[in-house]
């Protein structure tokens, strides 16, 4: 995920909160470095700016 480009829209917390969190800088933060849950392509998907990267 690219903190860089985050905006702190909350998206992917939304779909996902399970692996991402809103941290204190206002952007999202991942929890857990294994993404093996669907809501993660979900999330890439649903991110406005691209953020998240599945690898
Ligand atoms: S969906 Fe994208 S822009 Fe929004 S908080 Fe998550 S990573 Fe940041």
């Amino acid at each position: 995920m690219n903190k860089e480009k985050c905006i702190g829209c909350g998206a992917c917390v939304s779909v996902c909160p399970d692996v991402f969190e809103m941290s204190d800088d206002g952007k999202s933060e991942v929890k857990k470095k294994e993404c093996d849950l669907d809501c993660c392509k979900e999330a890439k998907d649903v991110c406005p700016v691209d953020a998240i990267s599945l690898d």
